[in-house]
């Protein structure tokens, strides 16, 4: 093969986006991925598209609609006899998504002249990549610039190995065919949560133990209190301080359950479950990617070693995403996906980290960007608060969907917008509205003094805006001293 301007090692959401921009920049660019899907075919789209972003979010809209459909109709006036769950149908309708996204993903590197390789890509010393197909043959390439993005996989744990049906991660959590009647989580974290949302909805009895005391301790305290309250309702069982350390799985076949022993304040006990979703994070993939001459390195915690701008170590090679520090996010991945291949072109590109947003996808909706206010208190800096109830939100109203708030946070000198968070209808929406405000530097004046349509769900964002600043109108305002 002639030599490449780029190689880009992964094809998940950071490495494919990469390889499109960099081949819109003119770059000679090649894109390198391992994944195999269930019919043995090789798919560019990486963890988001295949067992993800993706999949996990059409099995909460799937789920979403069957709890409204069953629970939630009546109060519109409709009412409907003999609901039924179709899983099998859930899954198909899923997998459906995701072949036409990674077709899709094929067909974006066509139309922009990215070379896709399927196949396994090590990088050697002097920018040269040994890359293998999937029929075993191996060549040596040859390029002026490699972008990392491997990605990363979930963390498995001693005391609860996977074991096949029973003991399963997040991607065998996205493939059972019924509801298990007792379904344990390990972990309350982003996937725990959503994925227990999914089950919890399908009529699973979920249990989540997690070894913090202090629920989405990432999250604003006065967001996690309220999302405790709304998962409480929803009936999940979750359980805080409560430290997993063995499993034992027991039975055959339908039979099987899974007893799951853990540590809590009061001393060691066990719960028995018949399936077990272990989400306890996820760690960089790195396995036989580097040669030990290349000049990568990697940090204490096994990311790849990146400056801001995802130079590593090794001239001309860059990392990005998963498998380098910052949030595990697929828009975090594209966005230094973006700015590599720009860079690379000669263009000046940098990616804003104090302006990256997190979702969690449950009901409600979880969102935040910037600062949270345990993080402004703990480093003693004044700060003005506005917050919003989705309550007094005529659409929210009309929607009957009232739950949570939103909350603007502003420097109590300048008012420049620090951060916001959102528990609620669409909050993954309405915290981007903050995401554009704060990319402008804007204060939350110059946001309560724009023009928001009536009626919507952002007219909370509006709102909390005028807030901090005591100028809300459809809520009282505090007294501030
Ligand atoms: P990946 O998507 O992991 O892609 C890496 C790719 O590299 C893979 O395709 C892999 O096959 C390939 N690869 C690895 N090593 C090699 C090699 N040596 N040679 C060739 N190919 C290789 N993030 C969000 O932002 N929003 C969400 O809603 C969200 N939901 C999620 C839900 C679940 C259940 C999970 C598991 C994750 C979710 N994430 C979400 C996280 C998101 O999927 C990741 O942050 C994102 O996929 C990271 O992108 P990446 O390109 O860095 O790596
Ligand atoms: P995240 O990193 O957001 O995916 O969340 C993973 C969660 O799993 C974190 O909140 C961890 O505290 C939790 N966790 C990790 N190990 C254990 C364990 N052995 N028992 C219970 N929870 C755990």
């Amino acid at each position: 093969m002639d030599k490449f301007d780029v190689i880009v090692i992964g094809g998940g959401p950071g490495g494919y986006v990469a390889a499109i921009r960099a081949a819109q920049l003119g770059l000679k660019t090649a894109c390198i991925d391992k994944w195999l899907n269930a019919d043995g075919k090789g798919v560019f789209g990486g963890t988001c598209l295949n067992v993800g972003c993706i999949p996990s979010k059409a099995l909460l809209d799937s789920s979403y609609k069957y709890e409204e459909a069953k629970h939630n109709y009546d109060i519109h006036g409709i009412s409907i006899k003999d609901i039924k769950m179709d899983v099998p149908a859930m899954l198909s309708r899923k997998e459906t998504i995701v072949k036409n996204l990674t077709q899709g993903v094929a067909g974006l590197f066509k139309a922009n002249g990215v070379t896709p390789l399927e196949g396994f890509g090590k990088l050697l010393a002097g920018k040269k990549v040994e890359f293998t197909n999937h029929a075993g043959k191996t060549e040596i390439l040859e390029t002026e610039n490699v972008i990392i993005a491997t990605g990363s996989v979930p963390v498995e744990i001693p005391p609860a190995p996977l074991t096949e049906g029973v003991i399963v991660d997040s991607s065998g959590a996205l493939e059972f065919t019924e509801a298990p009647k007792r379904l344990g989580v390990i972990g309350a974290g982003v996937i725990g949560l959503e994925l227990g949302s999914v089950w919890n909805r399908l009529g699973s009895e979920v249990t989540v133990l997690e070894a913090q005391d202090k629920f989405l301790h990432l999250v604003d305290s006065q967001i996690g209190k309220e999302a405790a309250k709304q998962f409480k309702n929803q009936g999940m069982n979750i359980m805080l301080g409560a430290r997993l350390t063995g499993t034992e799985v027991k039975g055959k076949g339908k039979k099987q359950e899974v007893i799951v022993s853990y540590t809590d304040s009061e001393g060691d006990k066990t719960i028995t479950f018949d399936k077990l979703i272990v989400a306890v994070g996820r760690r960089p993939y790195t396995e036989n990617l580097l040669s030990g001459d290349c000049g990568v390195n990697l940090d204490e915690r096994g990311f790849i070693f990146v400056n801001s701008r995802c130079a590593t170590d090794a001239p001309g090679v860059y990392a990005i995403g998963d498998v380098v520090r910052g949030p595990m996010l697929a828009h975090k991945s594209s966005e230094e996906g973006v700015m590599v291949a720009e860079r690379i072109a000669g263009h000046k590109a940098q990616v804003n980290y104090d302006c990256i947003p997190s979702v969690i996808y449950t009901h409600p909706e979880i969102a935040w960007v910037g600062k949270s206010e345990d993080e402004l208190k703990a480093a003693g800096d004044k700060y003005n608060v506005g917050t919003f109830p989705f309550a007094a939100v005529g659409r929210a109203m009309a929607a009957n969907d009232t739950a949570g708030f939103v909350k603007i946070i502003a420097d109590a000198e300048t008012d420049t917008i620090l951060g916001a968070s959102v528990i609620g209808p669409s909050a993954g929406d309405l915290v981007q509205q903050v995401v554009i405000a704060m990319e402008f530097g804007s204060s939350a004046e110059d946001l309560g003094m724009m023009v928001f349509s009536h009626p919507t769900l952002s007219e909370a964002v509006h709102e909390a805006a005028l807030g901090v600043n005591n100028h809300a109108i459809h809520k009282q305002n505090r007294k501030r001293k």
